[in-house]
């Protein structure tokens, strides 16, 4: 006999709710957050959805609780819709994972949709122009989870490789020297005059700010870095053109504008 319980009515829906703004939710994303039974989140993202709270039972959790919350969200999901909300998109170190990790561990069988939304990335770049129109890795200096060695290691082989460079996560309050160490990484591999955009609040009603500077003086601004921005490091074809970054595709090479 299976172990799996006999599925309900329920289905858990993981909603990426983009970088804060409502105008950059998915309209996928806004359809399953009205038609929830229950909207389950930390605080911060459910700020950003406040708009569409209107009669929904809501579960506020704390940050670092997040296998309880996923655990929580899979059993009620049995039988009610719930909506887990993951800020920008519900794959880029966002809560997608943990819930499939978590629901392949467990007896309870439910329905799991993946709904995208805008990462940091997308709302990062398009606000500093046109920076990320090549390859481009993305990299999170959090050591919570994945170890400085190994973070070193992928920085080194990015940096080396003149791939675009996004950093997710470059400090957050008890962890405030990776992101020093992760430029001097890059700044071995990469010349000084290189681009860098520095975002913090991307599209969010309040805070946003917007830097580009250089790969030499990145370190200038270092007090805009916190754990609401996003820092991109150019390639060696990017270019400054005025407040915007540009990152050539290659068009110039085969035509004439
Ligand atoms: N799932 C999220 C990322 C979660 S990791 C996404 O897809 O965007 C958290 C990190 O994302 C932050 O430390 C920051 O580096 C970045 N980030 C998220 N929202 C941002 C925003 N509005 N502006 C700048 N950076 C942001």
């Amino acid at each position: 006999m299976s172990q799996l319980q006999s599925q309900g009515n329920g289905k858990l829906y993981v909603v990426g709710i983009g970088p804060g703004s409502p105008g950059h939710l998915t309209l996928r994303a806004v359809e399953v957050l009205e038609g929830a039974d229950v909207i389950i989140g930390n605080g911060t993202y459910l700020d950003q959805i406040d708009h569409l709270l209107t009669g929904q039972q809501v579960i506020r959790s704390s940050m670092g609780k997040e296998v309880d919350r996923a655990s929580k969200a899979i059993e009620l999901a049995r039988d009610r819709k719930v909506a887990m909300v993951s800020g920008g998109d519900s794959n880029v170190y966002g809560m997608a994972g943990l819930v499939l990790e978590v629901a392949q561990h467990s007896d309870l069988k439910v329905d799991i949709e993946v709904v995208p939304g805008v990462t940091a990335l997308s709302a990062v770049a398009s606000l500093l122009g046109a920076p990320v129109v090549s390859d481009f890795a993305v990299i999170s200096l959090s050591d919570l989870l994945t170890p400085w060695e190994v973070i070193g290691q992928r920085l080194e082989a990015a940096a080396s490789s003149d791939m675009i460079i996004a950093l997710y996560n470059p400090k957050s309050r008890q962890r405030n020297t990776n992101y020093i160490r992760a430029v001097e990484i890059i700044r071995r591999n990469r010349v000084d005059t290189v681009p860098v955009g520095i975002v913090r609040n991307a599209l969010r009603p309040q805070g946003e700010s917007v830097i580009v500077t250089t790969l030499g003086e990145a370190m200038e601004h270092d007090d805009e870095v916190d754990m609401s921005t996003t820092v991109i490091i150019g390639n060696s074809e990017s270019r400054i053109w005025g407040s915007k970054i540009i990152t050539p595709r290659g068009y110039h090479k085969k035509y004439e504008y």
